[in-house]
């Protein structure tokens, strides 16, 4: 039971917790005194969860291993982005490593963050500011390029070598599609609105 004061008329009342979509309302003065959450945050967050765990497994096993000329070479998803340094690229290298690599990490993990301080009760204005670096920083955001990025280079590299895909390309597939799935059905300025906590004077 929570102990709500109504902001209409001052009636101070016991509710218990809502169940989602419920509203309550003054015994007084009939404003409503409170709502349950319309949204509800878990599949998000389980998506954007499963997203960032394939992201650190892609980026830590072998991508794809090339062997031409009795040469046995295997490459990281860093090792795109460093082959690039190394040969000068200096911009292209910072721009696939920030919009492939750097960016949707960071995006997801201030998501996932944003998500659980949400269902832990923290008010939604203290979060904007996150919420607005999250928009900001989502259109940097683009893991997709780099998987068609990979598959240019390995039509055009299997007339010249022999390629075996590693598990950690599965693994950026799939961080790229729940990046897809879970980015996608979040809602994050409804959810901020949605799970205002309610106002308690216990
Ligand atoms: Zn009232």
């Amino acid at each position: 039971m929570d102990v709500i004061r109504c902001e209409v008329c001052g009636a101070t009342q016991s509710l218990p917790s809502l169940e989602p979509r419920r509203r309550a309302f003054c015994y007084r003065c009939k404003s409503e005194v409170a709502r349950g959450a319309t949204l509800s945050l878990d599949a998000p967050l389980a998506l954007c969860l499963a997203a960032l765990i394939f992201w650190v497994l892609a980026n830590s096993i072998p991508f794809i291993t090339l062997q031409y000329g009795g040469i046995t070479q295997t490459n990281r998803v860093f090792t795109g982005v460093s082959a690039l340094w190394m040969d000068r690229q200096f911009f292209l290298s910072v721009l696939v490593g920030m919009t492939s690599i750097a960016i949707p990490g960071l995006q997801l993990t201030l998501a996932c963050g944003l998500m659980l301080a949400l269902k832990q009760g923290i008010s939604g204005d203290k979060l904007r500011p996150l919420s607005r670096f999250l928009a900001f920083i989502a259109p940097g955001s683009m893991p997709g390029v780099y998987l068609v990025g990979a598959f240019v280079a390995a039509v055009k590299l299997s007339q010249l070598a022999t390629l075996t895909p590693g598990p950690g390309l599965y693994c950026f597939g799939a961080f790229a599609l729940f990046w897809v799935l879970g980015l996608g059905s979040l809602d994050l300025e409804a959810a901020i609105k949605d799970f205002r906590p309610r106002r308690s004077v216990r």
